[in-house]
């Protein structure tokens, strides 16, 4: 069969593939669009999965990106529920797992990250979910009924937050993580040591500094077995520790990939008309000066329409400061920047781990900001990252407000 011709081909159905038709659309407003994705579902928020889905604050219909008819109205081709498995940078084709070929002018990767798996025993059994997809929330859903047990194995962010989700659907949790607080990552002590002590309080058991050693099921029932620890019965158990850039493809094409996908400030690998954006990308991180990967949903929006204008012709440098958010029972916060709890950290509390800012400093200059229950200052927060500008610990005091 003749190959078919798109003069744009996306791979990869989710935040930063859907932005990127948005960036193509706002440069080329004809150009045929291919977009082939894995899920068989028009491409959603995953904010949602762990959130508002959970808090009654929204449905499922409510999370596409865009609807049907926009992809049609748009010139926009969807092949979803299909992997692409091979491209091919020299005839600049790409083809599907059916062993259909597609050719393209300019093609995007954006196929994002897919879940860590535990490596134990038990690790694979059937059923155990490793938590990113929307058939992942509809699997968990279902089982989530009232006085139904769960184990959330990672105490980062999908951890934490679907175990607050859970909690708050009246679901008995039990969080096991190897770190001694919540979110270490990101938090520092203090605060996770306090989010974690309020976590307990809601009623969820946590083993910290603590990893599972086997898992095995039996009557749709799960045995989580902890090192040096007991055996916990559950009828789920949900994974969260991490995801792993999805590069496969990137190599097939003999693209350079390390931690992600690498591409320059144009979002443009290696071979200038392929382009990788969102949670595969490792980028030039401009205003901090550093090559990064970032798993955000803000980089994925912002980093999709970039990816798409530049396809579309456009030349333009990502220099956007990707922001972050996350929400934890009445802890929410927007942050900026490098948020790494090794950092030299400097908490400007106007309520003691509840509200207020946290900054983020290398050699006095501040790096990342989170703003803790406090809204609408992460472009004040960019500024103060971006002016290089070295502080006092007592300088930043109120310095955000
Ligand atoms: C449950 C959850 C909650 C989150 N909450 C927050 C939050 O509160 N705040 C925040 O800032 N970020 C959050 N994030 C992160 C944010 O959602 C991601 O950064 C964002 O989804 C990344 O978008 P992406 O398009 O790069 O990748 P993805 O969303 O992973 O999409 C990639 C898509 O490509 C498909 N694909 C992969 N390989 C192929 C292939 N070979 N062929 C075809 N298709 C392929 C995948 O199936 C997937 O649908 C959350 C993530 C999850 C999972």
């Amino acid at each position: 069969m003749a190959e078919q011709s798109f003069k744009y081909i996306i791979v990869g159905g989710g935040l930063a593939g859907a932005s990127a038709i948005q960036g193509i659309r706002e440069v080329d407003t004809k150009g045929p669009i291919l977009l082939i994705g894995a899920e068989k579902h028009l491409p959603y928020d995953r904010p949602p999965l762990t959130k508002k889905l959970w808090f009654g604050k929204k449905k499922v219909e409510d999370i596409f990106l865009q609807k049907k008819d926009f992809y049609d109205n748009n010139g926009v081709t969807l092949l979803l529920g299909t992997n692409a498995v091979e491209l091919d940078a020299t005839h600049k084709t790409v083809t599907d797992e059916n062993g259909e070929t597609y050719r393209y002018e300019k093609l995007l990767i954006a196929t994002g990250g897919l879940p860590r798996s535990l490596p134990i025993a038990g690790g694979d059994l059937e059923g155990l979910c490793y938590y990113r997809t929307l058939d992942d929330y509809e699997n968990i859903r279902k089982q989530a009924v009232e006085g139904a047990s769960a184990i959330i194995i990672g105490g980062g962010f999908i951890g934490s937050e679907i175990a607050a989700a859970l909690n708050m659907n009246k679901i008995d949790v039990t969080m096991i993580y190897p770190s001694s607080y919540l979110v270490n990552k990101v938090f520092p002590e203090q605060l996770g040591v306090a989010l974690q002590k309020h976590f307990m309080e809601k009623g969820i058991r946590i083993f910290a500094k603590s990893k599972p050693e086997l898992i095995t099921a039996g009557h749709h029932r799960f045995i989580t077995k902890i090192e040096n620890g007991p055996a916990i019965e559950s009828d789920m158990v949900i994974v969260g520790v991490g995801i792993s850039p999805v590069l496969d493809l990137a190599r097939t094409a003999g693209l350079d990939t390390g931690n992600g996908i690498v591409v320059n400030e144009f979002l443009q690998t290696s071979n200038p008309d392929i382009y990788a954006a969102g949670d595969n990308a490792f980028f030039p991180y401009q205003a901090l000066g550093i090559k990064t990967r970032v798993e955000h949903w803000d980089n994925a929006l912002t980093q999709g329409k970039y990816a798409g204008r530049n396809m579309a012709g456009e030349k333009e440098s990502y220099t956007h400061m990707p922001y972050f958010f996350s929400d934890l029972f009445e802890f929410g916060y927007e942050a900026v920047g490098e948020v790494n709890s090794e950092l030299d950290i400097f908490c400007d509390w106007q309520k003691e781990n509840d509200t207020g800012v946290i900054y983020y400093m290398r050699d006095k200059k501040v790096r990342g900001v989170m703003l803790c229950n406090i809204w609408e200052k992460v472009e004040v927060a960019r500024e103060m990252i971006k002016s290089g500008k070295k502080y006092k610990h007592k300088d930043l005091r109120d310095a955000i407000r």
